[in-house]
């Protein structure tokens, strides 16, 4: 692959009380808007946004979204949109996933207005579609980014902490993930796929440089939910630089090994950040990365209060067997596993995620020795 790409959105605006100004941005795009909002917002902020858009003269139509990123909900979608020139998502990964899976179908531009920073959803040009049951169907690539993302940092902070966390968790593997894939060569989710460019892989850098310097003291105010400059750097590390650095230069073991584990029961009650966050330490194991590097990432984790072992994961009783299907799953063609510079198989990605437990298992002993092994 000799061509090298970089895509991204066209504007990311983030700080208190910008979703004050929505009006003036999807005014920018058109004049008219579908707008979908998540159910849990759909009193509290459906007011402030109706206002502003009336007061840039843009004509709007509000929908609630149904709960769950499917076919159904985003044809429900497209009959509701009506040629609307903008699709304007605002809530949580999948309200947004299906606004810009929406706007694709019909040419419309794209604003999106997350409201918690767990995911780097918002900024990238690709939505994930699931059942009407909730279980994972496939990613589809829409073709473009959002022409806005809109983080209204003031909003982020009212959410609980572990939203923030989990984005961290999701950040963290950033930048080990664009590793495994330039030392692959691998493709990038640009496009029909092109080897990163420079630019990408310092998004990438950037983006773990950040969660280590600010991610403690971000969780230290968003606990309180304190709206801090370390808060704003993490919203941005969580958003734009994991959503830049993924996109940019691709995914491997961290969301291979989360993808994979989603077929024992217990990880379903963690968001997707938590498991990658467990995902990235095995990623580290898997390519026998340095000491000092594997510790970094479990003290980190550790400190943040995301998972690092097995029954973290509420997988303490997890049976060999169980752990083989999670190898077997892992190895799916189309896993992102692959792009690892590693020949792997199986029982080398079930033997990874065992050993990884084990490792952050002693390493918190090791910290704090009234810590039960
Ligand atoms: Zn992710």
């Amino acid at each position: 692959m000799n061509q090298r790409g970089y895509g991204g959105p066209l504007r990311y605006i983030q700080g208190p009380g910008v979703i004050a100004d929505i009006g003036r941005y999807a005014a920018s795009l058109g004049q008219s808007a579908l707008v979908v909002v998540d159910s849990f917002l759909w009193d509290g902020l459906r007011g402030r946004i109706a206002g502003s858009l009336e007061a840039a003269g843009v004509e709007a139509r509000f929908l609630r979204f149904g709960g769950e990123s499917s076919d159904t909900e985003v044809e429900r979608c497209i009959g509701e949109a009506r040629a609307a020139a903008v699709v304007i998502g605002v809530g949580g990964g999948k309200a947004l996933d299906t606004a810009k899976i929406t706007a694709s179908h019909i040419g419309a531009r794209i604003v999106t207005v997350p409201t918690i920073a767990s995911t780097d959803s918002p900024t990238s040009a690709i939505g994930v579609i699931y059942s009407p049951e909730g279980v994972y169907d496939c990613v589809v690539r829409c073709g473009r980014n959002p022409d806005v993302v809109l983080v209204d940092s003031a909003v982020i902070a009212a959410a609980p902490a572990r939203f923030l966390v989990s984005g961290m968790g999701d950040a963290l593997s950033t930048f080990f993930e664009a590793r495994s894939n330039q030392d692959t060569r691998s493709r990038n989710y640009i496009g029909d796929g092109y080897a990163p460019t420079a630019a990408g892989l310092a998004i990438a850098r950037a983006c773990h440089d950040v969660l280590m310097r600010d991610g403690r003291a971000a969780l230290a105010a968003a606990r309180a939910n304190r709206l801090t400059p370390a808060v704003e750097t993490i919203i941005e590390a969580n958003t734009l630089l994991s959503g830049l650095g993924f996109e940019n230069c691709g995914v491997s073991a961290a969301h291979g090994i989360h993808d994979a584990l989603t077929v024992l029961g217990p990880t379903h009650r963690f968001f997707h950040g938590e498991k990658v966050a467990f995902g990235t330490i095995c990623l580290l194991v898997l390519e026998n990365r340095p000491r000092a590097e594997l510790e970094e990432v479990i003290d980190f984790c550790i400190d943040l209060g995301l998972p690092t072992t097995l029954a973290d994961l509420g997988l303490a009783a997890v049976r060999e067997d169980e752990m083989r299907a999670v190898g077997e799953a892992a190895m799916a063609p189309a896993s992102v596993i692959h792009s690892v510079p590693v020949a792997l198989d199986s029982r080398l990605v079930a033997d990874a995620i065992w050993t990884a437990s084990a490792i952050a298992e002693a390493r918190g002993a090791e910290r704090d020795p009234r810590r039960p092994t």
